[in-house]
């Protein structure tokens, strides 16, 4: 029987993460299988133990389950706990193992497949949701030299840069005016809704790149906004492959290659 491996979540039939950690599992030599699983609503935690009653032996969490996938697990990495939220569960002999590899996604395609170095960067995250929480402590890892935190309501940027304590900034958007950035993230759910966050216009230093959450076919507005100020653009589609590759780590032991799936991924899109 090979190992069993999930991804958990509702929606979950649009995931990418059977073909991704299935292209890891075949490059890497490891005998796994990884399905997607639809959980009920209100039957997260019944659904996982069941998986795990099964065989399985880890999963990614995905949307909405990922803070109740915090709750579920009996320890956490560093990570998981800043960002309060889980999309990486290991199962253990006693204990569920609850990782969150999210923002070391986003510091991975940053840095080494668009090498646009974060360390000295001047940051700008756009959003105070779960998204923008979970990137937070990797991109501090990095030692950027200022990480601002903007939302649409201010009050919710300023209750999040408190938990990270004086390294990180808050902001509105409209104070926003003047400053400029190397790196501008949206990490906003405007992009789901076919909308740009209403930025001020001047925010992209000389050869800024800016990097949408969201990933599909074609730019979302925030891109085609950045786009047209003359800064780079780039999706969130290697965040995603590179969040998996982090969770195939833990589970396996074993560092898969990214840049092939990524590729495939992209002529698939
Ligand atoms: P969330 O918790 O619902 O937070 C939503 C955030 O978006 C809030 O800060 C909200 O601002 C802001 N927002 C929504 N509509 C807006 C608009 N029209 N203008 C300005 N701000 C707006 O959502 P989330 O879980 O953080 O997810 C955010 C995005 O990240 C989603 O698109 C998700 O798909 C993406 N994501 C991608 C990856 C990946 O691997 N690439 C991983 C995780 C998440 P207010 O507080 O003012 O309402």
């Amino acid at each position: 029987m090979p190992d069993r491996y999930a991804v958990i979540g509702h929606p979950v039939a649009h995931s990418f993460s059977p073909l991704i950690h299935g292209a890891f599992a075949r490059e890497t030599g490891q005998d796994m299988e990884y399905v997607r699983v639809l959980a009920p609503l209100d039957a997260f935690v019944v659904t996982v133990e069941k998986f795990r009653r099964e065989g399985g032996r880890g999963a990614n969490v995905t949307l909405p389950f990922k803070e109740e996938a915090f709750r579920l697990a009996s320890r956490h990495t560093q990570r998981a706990s800043a960002a309060g939220a889980v999309n990486t569960l290991r199962f253990e002999a006693q204990d569920c193992l609850g990782d969150n590899t999210d923002g070391v996604g986003l510091v991975r395609d940053l840095r080494d497949n668009l090498g646009r170095a974060i360390a000295a960067a001047r940051i700008l995250l756009v959003g105070a949701g779960g998204a923008a929480r979970g990137v937070i402590l990797p991109l501090l890892d990095e030692a950027p030299r200022e990480l601002v935190i903007a939302n649409r309501t201010a009050a919710r940027a300023v209750a999040l840069a408190q938990l990270f304590g004086r390294s990180v900034e808050a902001s509105g958007f409209a104070a926003l005016i003047g400053r400029q950035f190397d790196i501008v993230i949206n990490a906003t759910s405007a992009s789901l809704a076919g909308e740009a966050p209403t930025l001020p216009r001047g925010l992209y230093a000389g050869g800024a790149l800016a990097y949408d959450l969201m990933y599909g076919k074609g730019e979302t507005p925030f891109l085609q906004q950045a786009s047209d100020e003359g800064a780079r653009v780039a999706d969130g589609l290697g965040m995603l492959v590179e969040q998996a590759a982090e969770s195939f780590y833990l589970w396996r032991g074993v560092r898969p290659a990214t840049r092939p799936v990524l590729d495939e991924l992209r002529r698939a899109l």
